[in-house]
């Protein structure tokens, strides 16, 4: 008998009928002796909806208020669900986070759990209750509703495996897997079985949108065993763990992320002198934009070119700011670019084995693709290519590293 923590989304609970659905699923579990903590999101759509209202009060809300609003939304979504259980016979009950009490900091919109109150939940159990709790949500020491970010789900789910020390955190999404790369760029991607915390990570904030950069964070840190499949079919889903077992099969890389949100900003002809590199990004960092590749040239006639990227949402505000460096600094010129985009090949296996990255620009190099920006880690090699060639760059290195699916695998 397993005590199993299951995370619908939006789309999972978009409806009447797939609530119903959902239902059926959890009273399936329940049927083979599992004990189901359930925590679910908004109907699909539903916090844009909520947001956009607030928005026609003020551009930019009270977010202690708009937290009030938001949090309204997962609170519809567990008494349907409770009520859908109960009309199967399944004892159930729902809790908002302030019942539960997921106790959360202050930082309304974007708040961390600090800590939940498992027992009555245990309780519940003990009671053979299905419980279910709102995601996305907490209430702050002072009894303030707070909620915990976009895609703040998640986060509760793994959160709330976490204090019940659950045997596994589910999260039922509408992809039934971590992916090798994006099925829709590359026909031939697999459904991993099985991916590391660090390379979710990876993947996570390289682009992969099937789960929250948080919710894989905290699930890594206190070792929940995390699954990612489909609400609505069978299969085994992919597994996120710590072990890195080194069999021969073990593919070096796991796989190919990439992202068109960023932008890249050059500032050329900046003297080669100790702390241009403090003088160029610090402006930059006190304007709150963060910067993720940076790439200073070799100095040649006691100057030097100085390139790194930004978040595209961030690039008027960084060329902005970069103007007024260049006239301060005489630089010669600053030029920027938005047609760009980042690819990574991701995988832990690269601990291990030598030359991966040089066999990723050899297959660039055969597409004729021209690397921009290169920057690496221990588990992850990433550069900056032109973004008209992205999706080529992708398929080229899905069939370099052999990733490919085999042909009968294909949808084709
Ligand atoms: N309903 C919230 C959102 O749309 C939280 C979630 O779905 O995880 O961001
Ligand atoms: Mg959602």
């Amino acid at each position: 008998m397993a005590l199993i923590v299951q995370k619908f989304g939006g789309t999972s609970v978009g409806t009447v009928e797939r609530i119903e659905q959902v239902a059926e699923k959890v009273k399936k579990f329940r049927e083979r002796g599992d004990d189901i903590v359930v925590v679910v999101s908004a109907m699909s759509g539903e916090t844009n909806r909520l947001i956009d209202l607030a928005k026609q009060i003020s551009e930019q809300p009270v977010a202690r208020e708009l937290d009030v609003m938001v949090s309204t939304g997962e609170q519809v979504t567990i008494a349907l669900l409770a009520m859908a259980l109960i009309k199967r016979g399944v004892p159930a009950v729902s809790y908002t986070g302030n019942q539960v009490r997921i106790l959360t900091d202050s930082a309304h919109t974007k708040a961390r759990i600090l800590q939940i109150d498992a027992q009555r939940i245990q309780r519940d159990i003990k009671a053979g209750r299905v419980v279910v709790v709102a995601g996305f949500q907490g209430v702050d020491e002072k009894g303030n509703i707070t909620t915990l970010g976009r895609g703040g789900s998640d986060t509760t789910g793994v959160a709330l495996a976490a204090a019940l020390k659950a045997d596994e955190c589910q999260i039922y999404t509408d992809v039934d897997g971590v992916y090798t790369t994006d099925p829709r760029v590359v026909a031939k991607a697999q459904r991993l079985d099985k991916i590391t915390f660090e390379e979710m990570l990876e993947m996570a904030s390289l682009g992969s949108k099937v789960l929250q950069i948080r919710a894989v964070e905290f699930a890594g840190k206190y070792s929940v065993p995390l699954r990612v499949l489909h609400s609505f079919q069978e299969g085994p889903g992919t597994l996120i763990t710590l072990d890195e077992e080194e069999s021969m099969e073990q593919p070096i890389i796991s796989g190919i992320a990439f992202n068109r949100d960023e932008a890249k900003l050059t500032i050329r002809g900046v003297p080669d002198t100790p702390g241009v590199a403090f003088k160029i990004l610090g402006p930059i960092s006190a304007a709150n934009v963060e910067v993720d590749m940076i790439v200073q040239n070799v100095a040649h006639d006691n100057t030097t070119d100085f390139t790194f990227t930004v978040h595209r949402n961030d690039y008027n505000n960084a060329l902005q700011v970069l103007q007024s460096i260049a006239a301060e600094m005489g630089a010669r010129e600053v030029i920027g670019d938005t047609d760009i985009a980042k690819v990574s090949i991701v995988g832990v296996g690269m601990r291990s084995h030598a030359g991966v990255a040089s066999r990723m620009f050899e297959a660039l190099a055969k597409e004729n693709i021209n690397i921009q920006m290169i920057s690496t880690s221990e588990i992850k090699v990433s550069v900056v290519i032109e973004e008209k060639y992205l999706e080529l760059a992708v398929r080229a290195l899905h069939t370099a590293f052999e990733l490919d699916a085999p042909a009968s695998n294909t949808a084709e």
